[in-house]
């Protein structure tokens, strides 16, 4: 591992710690980072996520727009696009990451973008067969997957599958969100600052993506939307045998994987027999946390009610209050880019959330490309999406 690499990796758990001093919480929830390495020696940590929780579909409707996904991979993704607003709302700062290419804002090419994450995402990068599992990972068996996921046959990676579910969830309730393998499959092709800011910078890519676990098994295959749907290039990135954009790829980021952190008073220890045991346990464990944190650079903290999908504490009256709403909802997310829309465009933005997204055309054809490379798509948010600020 690079020097810079386990300087971040130590600059994530100590954040985190810092996160949870007060609490009486588990030391080894599931945690994901997003920093910037500049000339692989200054690291920013722009945005922390935690969590392993996706809200049910009971707490999902047009009214309130809890955040969907309470995921560590999601709310670091989600926090770095609020990073980069904050960014965005300040000129020096813009001027610090970002240089002018043509009409839009390109990410300096002395910034390396790095994505940790302390387990291999859920969906695909989770699975392998019982026999193969051992050790320090957080790898299940194919048997349990299936127990979660009942009616998607196993392990067909030409499929796009959605958040695993606790096994009491009713399969009506389960949330449709796309689990973490297959969002960073995506990513790795529209980029992580999403459609709205890709009106004014171009994709950014994840160029190192950390994941704590043991090297016996690559996960390279699950991340590549080519290798997964066995689909060409072109078949991805070109329309017609015109190519979409040449600011899209198909990014490939380099994949470190890392020993699982030992904190000071970890109920780890290298050579303790019972490891597998308490690892298992722990992994149970996470599935009980019931809140996520949040921490973007310059901006600050919040505890999210991974339940609920909501700000963590609020009372039963105050759930419908928008100002009770994450920081990282789509709802605060639009609001943010209207703002940046106004101040670059001198106008206001008149139409909804999800037509300000569609307006993005090259973004959504990519998207669609990306769809018909696999046999389903079951995601349709288009009803959570129609709204106006
Ligand atoms: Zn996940």
């Amino acid at each position: 591992m690079n020097n810079y690499l386990s300087v971040l990796k130590q600059i994530t758990h100590e954040k985190y710690q810092q996160l949870i001093q007060k609490e009486n919480v588990n030391q080894n929830a599931v945690l994901a980072s997003i920093s910037l390495v500049q000339n692989e020696q200054d690291i920013i940590l722009c945005s922390l996520g935690t969590g392993s929780k996706a809200v049910g579909l009971n707490h999902m409707n047009e009214q309130n727009h809890c955040l969907h996904s309470c995921h560590a991979e999601v709310i670091a993704k989600r926090g770095f696009q609020l990073w980069l607003y904050e960014i965005f709302s300040n000129p020096d700062e813009i001027d610090r990451y970002f240089e002018k290419q043509e009409k839009k804002y390109q990410l300096k090419k002395e910034y390396k973008v790095c994505f940790y994450v302390t387990q291999p995402p859920c969906g695909q990068a989770q699975l392998f067969p019982e026999s193969q599992i051992y050790g320090l990972s957080a790898a299940r068996p194919f048997s349990e997957f299936q127990k979660e996921t009942e009616n998607i046959p196993n392990c067909d990676p030409k499929r796009l599958r959605s958040t695993p579910a606790n096994s009491k969830t009713p399969i009506q309730q389960k949330n449709p969100s796309f689990c973490c393998t297959d969002k960073l499959m995506i990513w790795n092709v529209v980029g992580i600052q999403g459609a709205l800011l890709n009106k004014y910078i171009n994709p950014i890519y994840i160029d190192n993506l950390i994941i704590e676990f043991r090297e016996k098994f690559s996960l390279k295959q699950v991340f590549d939307v080519r290798k997964r749907s066995g689909k060409s290039k072109n078949d991805v990135l070109k329309i017609n045998n015109k190519s979409i954009s040449k600011s899209f790829r198909i990014q490939k980021p380099k994949l470190i994987y890392t020993k699982k952190n030992l904190f000071p008073y970890s109920p780890y220890h290298p050579k303790n027999d019972e490891l597998n045991k308490r690892i298992n346990r722990d992994i149970n464990q996470q599935s009980l946390q019931s809140f996520s944190y949040l921490y973007v650079n310059s901006f600050g903290t919040e505890k999210i009610n991974s339940i609920n999908g909501l700000k963590w504490g609020i009372t039963k009256k105050d759930i419908q209050k928008l100002q009770f709403l994450p920081k990282i909802t789509k709802y605060h997310l639009f609001q943010k880019f209207k703002e940046l829309y106004g101040s670059l465009e001198s106008k206001h933005l008149q139409c909804n959330y999800r037509d300000a997204k569609n307006s993005n055309i090259k973004y959504l054809c990519l998207k669609m490309n990306i769809k018909k490379c696999f046999q389903e798509w079951s995601l349709d948010k288009t009803q959570f999406e129609q709204f106006q600020l």
